[in-house]
This record gives structure tokens, C-alpha cells and sequence, in this order.
């Protein structure tokens, strides 16, 4: 299948696709300060890999891709190379997806596969929003470095997250007409996606 991306300008910088200058929109609606194919990184075998996003205050690369798995072996590799599993606060690499239902919420997930493994949680202690995979992280705050910072309900979930929380809630309580995720996380839950201003000829993408 051939996907042609769409360069899009947003403040300043080309991204190659909508879907990344939507990611850059959304980073600056949380304040985060990011870099865009900052540098390529070697992979160890002679390979290098240029990856979309770097959060550095994080200490978090991002790759994005839209409806395609294209290359995401190398992506897996690039993972390989730069994380360290069992390093609280190691570098982590998140998939950006495009946004979901209800209300184009933002969607991401672990190289793994995995969309329930990563969230993004606010700490107590620096009130900074961050990345965490919990499995490996637990409740570590990958700006302030307090090993138990990160507040449990202070947390936006993946769209895809939120969905099998709202279907596991409503099989456990019986109940499909109420909005688990708003309970759970009353202030966040759903990251809204944002954006980035499109030209004219560019209004439907
Ligand atoms: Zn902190």
C-alpha cells in the first residue's frame, strides 16, 4: 500500500505529514517543549534512525504513524537500541497514532503493541504532564526524577486505553451508559487531539 503524507507548515517548521504537525499542535497544547528529527541515532549495526520526535525534559522519542505498520520493525530496533527496560525514568519510545472517537481524542501506544502500558500522568511534586510506561517507571517522574511523583489519577489515556476501560467497566457493572473514563480521571482521561491549521487547499486532509 502506498500512503502519500502531506507536508504540512505549522509555526514555523515542515512536518511531512498532517498527522505529525498534529502531534507537534498537541505537544504545545500540553506545553511540552520537543524537537523535531532532532538527530539519527545509531543503531549499532551500521543502521541509523531518524525519529519524528525527541522530548528531552522526558527523555522520550516518538515515532509516529498513521493507519500503517510501515518499517515498524525498525522502529522495534530502534527501541532495542536506545531503551532500557528495566531503567525507571530509561528512554522510552511511544508510537503516535492517529485520534480516535469519541471526539478525536489522541491515540499512542508502546512499540510492543501494547496501548494500556503507556499514559500520561501529572506529578505531584513538579506538576509537570509526562510520558510513563508503569509497568517499567511505576509511578517515576521522568521530569522532576521523584521516584513516586506521578499521580494515579492525574492521567490522560490512549483512545484505544480508554475504550477497553470503558467496555471492561460496563461488563463489570452492568451499566453501558455511563462514562467510566470521566469517572476514573474526572478532569483528563481523553487527551483532546488538536490540530494544526491547515491551508486552503489542504482544508479536507
Ligand atoms: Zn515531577
Amino acid at each position: 500500500m502506498n500512503i502519500r503524507a502531506v507536508p504540512l507548515k505549522y509555526s514555523g517548521t515542515t512536518y511531512r505529514s498532517t498527522l505529525e504537525a498534529d502531534w507537534a499542535a498537541t505537544f504545545n497544547s500540553l506545553g511540552w517543549y520537543f524537537e523535531y528529527e532532532p538527530w539519527a541515532v545509531d543503531l549499532g549495526d551500521g543502521d541509523r534512525y531518524l525519529a519524528d520526535f525527541h522530548l528531552p525534559a522526558q527523555n522520550v522519542w516518538c515515532e509516529v504513524k498513521g493507519g500503517h505498520n510501515e518499517r515498524l520493525d525498525k522502529t522495534r530496533k530502534f527501541r532495542r537500541a536506545v531503551a532500557d527496560p528495566d531503567q525507571p525514568g530509561g528512554e522510552l519510545v511511544v508510537l503516535l497514532r492517529a485520534a480516535g472517537e469519541p471526539g478525536r481524542s489522541a491515540n499512542w501506544q508502546c512499540v510492543t503493541g501494547a496501548y494500556r502500558s503507556i499514559t500520561i500522568n501529572q506529578c505531584g511534586i513538579c506538576e509537570q504532564w509526562c510520558f510513563t510506561q508503569y509497568a517499567v517507571d511505576g509511578w517515576f517522574c521522568r521530569h522532576c526524577q521523584a521516584p513516586d511523583g506521578l499521580i494515579a489519577e492525574r492521567q490522560y489515556m490512549s483512545a484505544v486505553h480508554a475504550k477497553s476501560v470503558q467496555q471492561e467497566m460496563a461488563l463489570r457493572i452492568g451499566d453501558t451508559s455511563r462514562d467510566y473514563v470521566k469517572e476514573l480521571c474526572p478532569e483528563h482521561g481523553r487527551l483532546p487531539f488538536v490540530k494544526a491549521p491547515r491551508p486552503a487547499r489542504l482544508r479536507s486532509a
